[in-house]
């Protein structure tokens, strides 16, 4: 199985990434900010309750989320692999993924960081908020969810680094540029 993390800040590109690289591999794409935003929109009592978390740029609780992830991989056993965005996004969710594949025989190949400097990524996600209109993508959130980011999540890569599994990317250039350097690390990935 080929089971990728991709990671970054917010407004790094891990969603228009991630899409290519399934296109590219047939992989499960697994976003946990999708899931919840889903949850939302249908109104469920799970939604109700991380609504004003998101729209506050913090972290919903580790259980949760670990919860969606859980659920979605059982539902896909039969899948080539998977690949991982917006999660981990704590130490404790990423020892909880590991455990999680372990029992299902496999582990993570490699996490896939995308590098963007924090003026860039206020810069794309006001933009992203004028178009989408999504609830956490004004100036104050986001910054937030930078703070959030450096504080609980940076060290998650940290982890995988130890694990000998982090790759940077430098995420900035066009959508084609970084996507080529993405695919020159999974070409070695397969070559392994
Ligand atoms: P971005 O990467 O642009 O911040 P996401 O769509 O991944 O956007 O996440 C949006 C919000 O959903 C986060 O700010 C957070 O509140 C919540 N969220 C998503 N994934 C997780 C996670 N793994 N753990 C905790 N909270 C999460």
């Amino acid at each position: 199985m080929l089971n990728l993390v991709i990671f970054g800040p917010p407004g790094a590109g891990k969603g228009t990434q991630s899409q290519r690289v399934i296109d590219q591999f047939g992989l499960i794409h697994l976003s946990t900010g999708d899931m919840l935003r889903a949850e939302m929109a249908s109104g469920s009592e799970l939604g109700d309750q991380v609504k004003s978390i998101i729209a506050a740029g913090q972290l919903v609780r580790d259980e949760i989320v670990i919860a969606l992830i859980a659920k979605r991989l059982d539902a896909h056993a039969e899948a080539p692999g998977f690949i991982f965005d917006g999660f981990p996004r704590t130490v404790a969710q990423a020892e909880a993924l590991d455990h999680l594949l372990t029992e299902k025989h496999t582990s993570i190949t490699g996490m896939i960081s995308l590098v963007v400097p924090e003026e860039e990524l206020v810069t794309r996600l006001v933009k992203r908020g004028e178009e989408s209109g999504r609830s956490d993508d004004n100036e104050e959130t986001i910054r937030k969810r930078i703070v959030e980011y450096n504080e609980k999540t940076l060290p998650v890569a940290t982890y995988y680094q130890g694990q000998g599994k982090l790759y940077e990317i430098e995420g900035v250039g066009s959508i084609e540029e970084i996507g080529d350097r993405i695919a020159k690390v999974l070409k070695a990935f397969q070559a392994q």
